[in-house]
């Protein structure tokens, strides 16, 4: 039966308790325990999956088709352990799910209140799998005093309530600002956060307060005083030049020596940290730099493609380079050259997107790393981005486009190389669409397999022809036009394996440009950079000693 540490945050927002969550996760399993983490995130969306990226930053996906919070990317990254639909829930599920049990009557003659029939609901989800590992880590959405976190906090109160003493730990992160004038760390906000906390009925067993100066043991033990902690159970979370150092600086502050004292398992088994230092040396001692564009048109919010630059940086490790992302907007190709914005850079990265805006810069990006030989790689809307632009230009199909912007602008203008995909099969089920389904969740979502061609470049890459990646996409390129593109050198060399549907495009006279339809960034790791990251910069690095 697994042990529980829940993870609530203090103060202010975006203090890394996703980063701290998924260290953790990593820390626990360097001293040989099994870990799933977990996100219970408050606000009411039924998942994120609709949340713009310019709001909430990327949604992940996950194997088995969940569009999720990006810190589930986080937890992946940091400890292999694939998420799962059931490792995420918001309020918004949680109400729904109440709401769908009382229509149907199973909770006849009752009146439904939050406590307990809310409560319940989420209490139900944290037990899911809590036979299958040692550690179960769940973390709390939001701040402590959001009025829709209540809930979340009265369950996990419960839930600690109900479990045999020792099996559940509180892990409290919060801010210690400092005030130049003082000159001094402030401790009265944390004081503040657990006292929120405290009044609500959760005490912290261990606090992690991050802060950009170390603190002194004075301040330690203040907070410890006030805070109702032991000294050696407050935490000190330094700003960190890479994320990846997180493991590493968070032991040495003894955050994982601090949990297992408070479930009080003791000797605690010694970790094996060589993995992070591994890690922790490619990404601080890089032999070069390689410079990638990144044409996108979320650009403002970087948070919008973390998956993609965290999967870069793994490529970067891979070959021990340094990859310097440069952000352009897709937009700026439509009145511009693009030659103007996208010179100098080793590769260029189109990522995925929804929606026309930005997308004829996309498709002169493309074409100009086409032409001008420099490495392509196209992901989702980035590889429908890329047949449109061959479709086009080498194909002769001079009003090619995507049928996802005839919807969009409620009349035909294009013709539909990339089409909208309403019937598809996965495993051995059948799954149908229509266009005007609900827009939550009615993509081609999670782990789809795909056959590549024997002796393709992305055979070569991958080192097999049996692949299985993410999807999540409503539109896909049409085999109609797979002979066309092919006979001007555009391979389709990856598809679904009952081949309808294509997965991955390359170009055969092209030092290295390839479109794939899934999303290979949602599975690379830094101990285990995804295969087509790593080529994709070793060939940005061969070009660099090109140009
Ligand atoms: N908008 C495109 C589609 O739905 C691409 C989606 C994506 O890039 N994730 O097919």
């Amino acid at each position: 039966m697994a042990r529980f540490v829940f993870i609530t945050g203090g103060v202010v927002s975006s203090l890394g308790k996703g980063l701290a969550s998924a260290a953790l996760g990593a820390l626990l399993q360097a001293r040989g325990y099994s870990v799933r983490l977990r996100k219970l995130d408050p606000y009411l969306n039924v998942d994120p999956g609709t949340m713009s990226p310019f709001e909430h930053g990327e949604v992940f996906v996950t194997d088995d088709g969940a569009e999720t919070d990006l810190d589930l990317g986080h937890y992946e990254r940091f400890t292999g352990v694939a998420a799962r639909k059931t490792d995420s829930i918001s309020a918004g599920r949680v109400y729904s799910n109440v709401l769908e049990k009382e229509r149907r009557g199973d909770y006849l003659g009752k009146t439904i209140q939050v406590i307990p029939h809310v409560t319940n609901e989420i209490k139900d989800f944290i037990h899911v799998g809590e036979d299958e590992v040692d550690f179960m880590l769940c973390e709390i959405g939001g701040t402590v005093g959001d009025i829709e976190g209540l809930p979340f906090f009265e369950a996990i109160r419960q839930f600690a309530q109900e479990k045999p003493r020792g099996e559940v730990v509180f892990m409290h992160l919060t801010l210690l600002p400092y005030l130049g004038a003082a000159g001094e760390l402030k401790t009265k906000p944390t004081q503040h956060s657990v006292k929120e906390l405290r009044s609500i009925g959760l005490q912290p067993d261990v606090l992690v307060c991050r802060s950009d100066k170390p603190i002194p043991q004075k301040e330690r033990e203040k907070i410890a005083l006030f805070c109702n902690v032991r000294k050696g159970d407050v935490i000190a979370a330094p700003d960190l030049k890479s994320i990846y150092e997180a493991p590493m600086a968070y032991h040495r502050q003894g955050l994982d020596q601090a949990v297992l004292d408070a479930f009080g398992i003791s000797p605690a088994p010694k970790p094996k940290l060589d993995v992070w230092q591994d890690v922790q040396d490619r990404v601080f001692n890089p032999e070069g730099e390689v410079k990638v564009a990144i044409v996108g048109k979320y650009i403002q919010l970087e948070d919008a493609y973390k998956s993609y630059v965290e999967a870069l940086t793994h490529g970067g490790m891979a070959n021990r380079v340094r990859v310097k992302v440069e952000w352009v907007d897709a937009e700026v190709f439509e009145k511009d050259d693009a030659g103007a914005h996208l010179e100098g850079f080793h590769a260029i990265l189109v990522p995925g997107g929804f929606g026309e805006r930005g997308t004829e810069g996309k498709i002169k990006a493309a074409e100009f790393a086409r032409t001008r030989n420099i490495p392509y790689l196209g992901i989702c809307l980035g590889m429908q981005m890329a047949v449109i632009e061959a479709a086009r230009n080498l194909a002769g199909i001079k009003d090619a486009g995507s049928e996802e912007f005839d919807h969009e602008a409620g009349k035909k203008r294009f013709e539909p190389v990339v089409y909208h995909l309403k019937e598809w099969v996965q495993g051995n089920a059948k799954i149908a669409r229509k266009v005007d389904d609900d827009k939550g969740g009615t993509m081609r979502l999670g782990s789809y397999n795909a056959t590549l061609t024997e002796g393709s470049r992305v055979a070569e890459i991958y080192g097999t022809t049996a692949i299985e990646e993410r999807h999540r996409h409503r539109y896909e390129v049409d085999t109609k036009y797979r002979a066309a593109l092919e006979e001007k050198g555009m391979i389709f060399s990856g598809m679904s394996p009952d081949g309808r549907l294509p997965e991955i495009i390359e170009l055969k006279d092209h030092p290295w440009f390839v479109g794939v339809q899934f999303h290979p960034e949602l599975k690379s790791k830094p101990f285990q950079p995804h295969p087509l990251f790593a080529d994709f910069v070793r060939a940005a690095k061969e070009n660099s000693r090109l140009v």
